[in-house]
């Protein structure tokens, strides 16, 4: 598992400000400021934080008015009075052992367990909601309870590296942030394709189990882009239909007891009449409508032959650079959005 991810980690790591120097100082402010917080929030409060305070000496000489003036906009602001408060209990260096850390005014178990992985290359993995959903796909496990959730640390930590323990735990969190997110999976492109069992399921955003929203029922249905001599084949929903007259790629409903892979080849022969062999999963992806949504296991697949094709509704093959010429329902908005990710 570590080579992968780490071969993949090295090609695709953003460049954060952050990652720049990993001092324990610099990897504890981001990621007291990473709490509930977007990166892409971050990042001008990370240097703007920096500029002024670039070392611990400098900032456990600062008074607060002037500290919250920089944090201001960023909220949750006690996290920035307890930033405050623990720099002025650090003595002279930052400490390096967990039970020391998570003394600290706002240190946590995953902050403590991030700052000892990434700043001083100890064997720590600092497991947020990234990473154990991760591990709740790779195991597949279904059921969020506190067993599970031990043997994902147990597993995240007994895959942790030795020698680059900080890159092992970034690689998980780009990974949880880019590919294996909570909504949508770019299975076909992720490293840990070949360990995975939600992958090996074909239905990775259903692991863990998400919370069910009690008003409206999530249905799992298999989708394909269908390839034949580059152009796909999109079908018209009926009439009788919800988003009737729109445009969509061919697929159905994961029947009970049936997996992703044979939903997509039973609703194919049966829509259309055409036989496909291998169809590759690309990910998953979820949207919602106003009264239900839907959980798509996404693939490609390609026909040996169109002869036998048979529709009972109105379908064109066309090129993909074509296919914003036809309304579609939003879902398959998203689908379009995932390809152009694969591009
Ligand atoms: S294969 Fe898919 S579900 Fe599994 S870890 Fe990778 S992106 Fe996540």
């Amino acid at each position: 598992m570590q080579n992968e991810l780490l071969n993949w980690f090295y090609q695709n790591k953003r460049d954060l400000p952050w990652r720049r120097g990993r001092s324990p100082y610099r990897v504890w402010v981001s990621e007291i400021m990473l709490q509930q917080t977007q990166v892409k929030t971050v990042i001008p409060y990370y240097k703007k934080w920096i500029k002024k305070y670039p070392t611990l000496k400098s900032f456990k000489e600062s008074n607060f008015d002037d500290v919250i003036k920089i944090w201001e906009g960023l909220g949750y602001y006690s996290r920035c009075k307890n930033m405050f408060n623990a720099a002025k209990l650090i003595k002279s260096s930052f400490p390096n052992d967990y039970e020391d850390l998570i003394k600290l005014p706002g240190i946590g178990d995953y902050t403590a367990k991030t700052i000892l992985a990434l700043a001083f290359k100890k064997k720590f993995v600092g497991v947020d909601t990234n990473l154990e959903r991760i591990g709740y796909r790779i195991l597949g496990l279904k059921t969020k309870t506190k067993r599970n959730h031990k043997r994902v640390i147990r597993f995240l930590e007994e895959n942790q590296c030795n020698k680059n323990p900080g890159d092992y735990n970034e690689a998980l969190m780009d990974l949880g942030g880019s590919l294996c997110k909570a909504g949508i999976t770019y299975c076909n492109q992720c490293p840990l394709k070949n360990i995975c069992k939600a992958y090996a399921y074909s239905s990775p955003t259903s692991y863990p189990t998400p919370k069910v929203s009690k008003k409206i029922s999530i249905y799992d249905v298999a989708i394909s882009v269908v390839e034949y001599q580059n152009k796909v084949l999109i079908m018209k929903r009926k009439n009788t239909k919800f988003l009737s007259g729109l445009w969509e790629f061919p697929g159905g409903k994961i029947e009970n007891n049936e997996t992703a892979v044979q939903a997509i080849i039973r609703e194919l022969k049966e829509e259309t009449n055409l036989t496909i062999s291998n169809p590759v999963f690309l990910g998953n992806i979820t949207h919602k409508y106003s009264h239900f949504g839907v959980n798509i296991s996404l693939f490609i697949s390609s026909p040996k032959s169109i002869k036998s094709i048979n529709i009972d509704q109105e379908y064109k093959w066309i090129k993909m650079n074509n296919i914003l010429n036809y309304p579609l329902p939003k879902a398959n908005h998203k689908i379009l959005d995932f390809l152009k990710k694969l591009d």
